[in-house]
């Protein structure tokens, strides 16, 4: 007990919040748009800035005593060996969408790097160790592949995505930039063998939450309890370009694309909504329509759209999530029948094609939880359990499965994000709410690093 009071009173005392913004000073200047951090950021995937943040936090590991590496797909791991021979980790990354903020990702980092300087700080020899995790390419905003880094880690990335394209060059030549190699990705190699998977006792990502919940209920942390699965495809639309004014109304003498679009737009959302009545987990979203600068590249038809022109070609982006994988795969099935039916009421050809997709993590690991929760009520910190409606890479690492068959217990920690919001260059979250998610990490991954774990 007095051990444990020890603990508390050195994670209370400590003011964490002022290393948080010293750390935020220095990526603040890494990938930002303008002069001001209200321009906005862009640490692509595979970027020389992406590179250069990871840099940075490497350096200030290694002058904690780490022992740092890099994998051959430019994921990096800052770790402190304990006696057992086994991690207790936490992990996120780095890069942005274009015109993002500078905390999605870069708080769990700067929360993991805190939350160990703290621990580590007792002298204490360490029974199991520590592991900082940075995850290259987790959006995919950029290269359209989510969770590339932790992916492609455990030898799990499609690589039909070394052929996607942003900025001019495929993920295949953004790789080969900064020294990882897509050949790992081609056959399918892991970087993370068995026995590392074996060595991980826990898992932890830290991200700010991305929604108003938080904020709203004034909580301090959201404890995740599951983690939704985005599934995305691409749907193109083939009908016929007719004069405007010359075309008769009617489907036996316009196959109007536009048309088609808007109706299918409006049984999707009847879909869905009948979904959610049901009590189904799920969102749905038309993020795109004729409007993505890349996929107009290879389907330059959709420039043929006019004022006096009936539509005869267009596409739109579907990103379907849930928290249910079976659901998932029913559901989707409905709406590519919903897509092709509606088309054929308008003389329209649709092809419906999977862009990506990432399985939901219906359940993450109850130790973890139960530390998380503990670790919030031991520093009287203010705390949630709710689910996660944005992917992550801890989705990835919690199924991956140890020789006993047992999934690695993946836990996270949501902080509030003013006014939800992310992806933007407004996204903020303040140095005083990283370090409250930073301390509940400290704790949790302490009680969790202890040979018999006191929780
Ligand atoms: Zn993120």
């Amino acid at each position: 007990v007095k051990q444990k009071k020890r603990w508390l009173r050195i994670i209370l005392l400590i003011p964490n919040t002022c290393r948080i913004e010293k750390h935020f000073q220095v990526l603040g200047k890494i990938g930002c748009l303008g002069e001001s951090p209200g321009s906005g950021y862009l640490r692509a995937a595979y970027s020389d800035e992406e590179t250069e943040a990871m840099r940075y936090i490497e350096k200030c590991a290694l002058a904690m005593g780490a022992e740092s590496r890099w994998d051959r797909l430019g994921n990096l791991s800052l770790l402190w060996q304990g006696s057992s021979g086994l991690f207790v980790e936490t992990a996120s990354h780095l890069d942005t969408v274009p015109f993002g903020g500078n905390f999605d990702g870069t708080a769990g980092v700067v929360a993991g790097l805190v939350a160990i300087e703290e621990l580590l700080k007792s002298n204490k020899p360490l029974h199991h160790g520590f592991r900082l995790r940075i995850w290259r390419a987790e959006e995919s905003a950029t290269f359209n592949s989510v969770y590339a880094g932790s992916r492609g880690a455990f030898g799990q990335l499609d690589p039909k995505v070394l052929t996607h394209r942003y900025g001019g060059r495929t993920l295949a030549e953004a790789m080969l930039s900064q020294n990882a190699d897509p050949e790992v990705v081609s056959s399918g190699t892991p970087t993370i063998e068995q026995h590392e998977v074996d060595s991980i006792v826990a898992h932890i990502e830290l991200h700010i939450e991305q929604g108003n919940l938080l904020e709203k209920q004034g909580l301090d942390v959201g404890i995740v309890d599951s983690i939704r699965g985005p599934r995305r495809f691409l749907v193109t639309l083939t009908g016929k370009f007719d004069h405007s004014g010359a075309t008769p109304m009617g489907t036996d003498y316009r196959r109007d694309v536009n048309l088609a679009l808007g109706y299918i737009m409006v049984e999707l959302d009847k879909l869905c909504k009948k979904a959610v009545a049901n009590g189904s987990d799920l969102v749905q979203t038309t993020g795109v329509i004729n409007s993505s600068e890349e996929l107009n590249k290879s389907m330059p038809q959709v420039y043929q759209n006019a004022v006096p022109k009936v539509s005869g070609f267009g596409y739109f982006c579907l990103d379907i999530r849930s928290k249910n994988l079976a659901f998932l795969d029913s559901y989707c099935e409905d709406v590519k029948e919903a897509i092709s039916q509606t088309a054929q009421r308008f003389n329209v050809q649709a092809d419906t094609s999977l862009l990506s997709s990432s399985p939901p993590l219906e359940a993450l690991s109850e130790s973890v939880i139960s530390a998380l929760q503990q670790s919030a009520s031991d520093l009287k910190i203010s705390a949630t359990v709710i689910p996660s409606g944005a992917g992550h890479d801890a989705a990835v690492v919690g199924s991956q499965k140890r020789s006993d068959n047992t999934a690695i217990p993946t836990g996270m920690i949501f902080i509030p994000c003013r006014g939800g919001e992310s992806h933007c260059p407004e996204e903020y979250t303040s140095p005083e709410a990283i370090a409250k998610g930073a301390a509940v990490l400290a704790l949790a991954m302490q009680k969790l690093s202890e040979p018999k774990p006191t929780i």
